[in-house]
């Protein structure tokens, strides 16, 4: 897919879009107002060579301690631009735009009545103008309003409709320091979704705002990488994506080198385009990401049902019968063709995240690896998990410290659960269904 791909400078530094080379970010998920602790993982994140860093920022407490990492970084010699995640704070998004390299929002969150959203939107860009900062703005499949939801449903479609309202207000205020995402834990709706919103660019606009790709609520481990690799193995393959960030429900370090084995799988011919029918793999990571990148869009496609691994090696070695096996049974569910395990959706937490999010993780997975095709979330926060926890049937989310709140689909079943009773609780209700 050719077509003009624009591109700007992030706090001067790092060049996004226009065919520059793709840029791999990750986010902290410590409490912003920790400054130690978060200033050890972007200085971590720095050198594990993260080119951009964003940080949990709800309000203008967290942007002032923002502003305080910002300055200790710079003096350290570490320029990595920042990015302040905002989810509905009107204000500290404005506040923000003075601090932040770059600031993250959905405007349709501002405020209920659509008309008031776009107005705190002009002016948000209008200090980002006069601070030189960088706007993404960053739609969720989970977290769509009614008005567009109302319209177009929960769909791909919708998202895309939703971001181009967004998106005619940046062309008409001359405002192009514009990245756009509308992430998904489904891999075949995040793809849709951003395949619908490149050609809308291209049809409507005559120019590409650059693309900052991920599949949110991955998990961990291999399927967190899997799933990843997938969903944007798919879109870079295409011409599309110009940031990336693999969400792993882990430290979020790890996110830096598999974000680049991702990029570098896809120059190494690693897609339906590049010629290539067998992986040849230093190890185990590299092996999942570059097949996943190779199989995975047919997969997804439906362009092919099965793939043949007899001439894969992992570290020289031919693949063995388990792990060729095992790794079929994770790509063919990330592509969501056949589902044989449990489908987990994780958030990677962040600064919201009030319990130990990795290791109740872990658990759930440990105590409920039986259920093939149940669908159970784990997030971090009960601000944004419930909505970004999409179709899960089962959901476990923190609610304030040390305290969980679960849920069966959309509904709360229990509230306020303590932590170290809650997983027990949830496979009762899971029982109950007789699953
Ligand atoms: S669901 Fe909540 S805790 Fe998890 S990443 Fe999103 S905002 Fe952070």
């Amino acid at each position: 897919m050719e077509s003009t791909k624009i591109s700007f400078n992030i706090a001067g530094r790092l060049p996004i879009g226009g065919g520059n080379p793709i840029v791999v970010q990750t986010m902290c998920n410590t409490s912003t107002d920790n400054i130690e602790a978060s200033l050890e993982q972007c200085r971590r994140m720095a050198a594990a060579g993260a080119d951009m860093i964003r940080l949990t920022t709800q309000g203008i407490k967290q942007v002032e301690s923002l502003g305080k990492i910002k300055e200790r970084l710079r003096n350290e010699g570490i320029f990595t631009p920042l990015v302040a995640d905002i989810h509905f704070l009107a204000d500290a998004a404005l506040a923000a735009a003075s601090v932040a390299d770059k600031v993250r929002i959905n405007p349709g969150n501002f405020a209920k009545e659509h008309a008031t959203a776009c107005s705190k939107f002009v002016e948000l860009i209008s200090l980002c103008k006069e601070h030189g900062t960088a706007i993404r703005i960053g739609l969720n499949h989970g977290s769509l309003g009614e008005r567009i939801t109302n319209l177009y449903g929960n769909t791909p479609l919708a998202m895309k409709e939703a971001v181009m309202e967004w998106l005619r207000i940046c062309v008409e205020q001359q405002f192009f320091n514009v990245a756009v995402s509308l992430k998904a834990s489904n891999t075949t709706v995040m793809v849709e979704a951003y395949r619908l919103l490149y050609k809308a660019m291209r049809d409507e606009l005559g120019f590409i705002f650059p693309l900052h790709l991920g599949v949110t609520e991955a998990g961990n481990g291999d399927e967190g990488r899997i799933k990843s690799a997938v969903g944007i193995g798919t879109l870079l393959s295409e011409g599309i994506g110009d940031t990336i960030r693999v969400s792993l429900t882990e430290d979020p370090v790890n996110e830096i080198p598999a974000g680049r084995a991702i990029v570098k799988a896809i120059e190494e011919g690693y897609s339906p385009f590049g010629g290539r029918t067998s992986v040849e793999a230093e190890d185990w990571n590299d092996f999942i990401i570059k097949a996943s990148c190779l199989w995975g869009p047919s997969l997804l496609d439906k362009k092919i049902d099965d793939f043949d691994l007899s001439g894969s090696r992992v570290g020289g070695n031919p693949l063995s019968g388990d792990d060729a096996a095992r790794f079929k049974d994770m790509l063919l569910q990330a592509c969501r063709r056949r589902f044989t395990r449990p489908e987990y959706i994780a958030c990677p937490g962040c600064g919201r995240t009030l319990y130990n999010l990795e290791d109740t993780f872990e658990e759930v997975k440990r105590r409920t690896s039986h259920l093939a095709g149940v669908r159970i979330a784990v997030m971090g926060c009960v601000v944004n998990g419930p909505g970004e926890m999409a179709d899960a049937d089962y959901g476990y989310v923190g609610e304030g410290r040390g305290h969980v709140s679960l849920y069966r689909g959309k509904e709360v079943v229990m509230r306020y659960v303590p932590q170290e009773e809650a997983i027990d609780r949830l496979l009762e209700i899971i029982e109950a269904d007789d699953f």
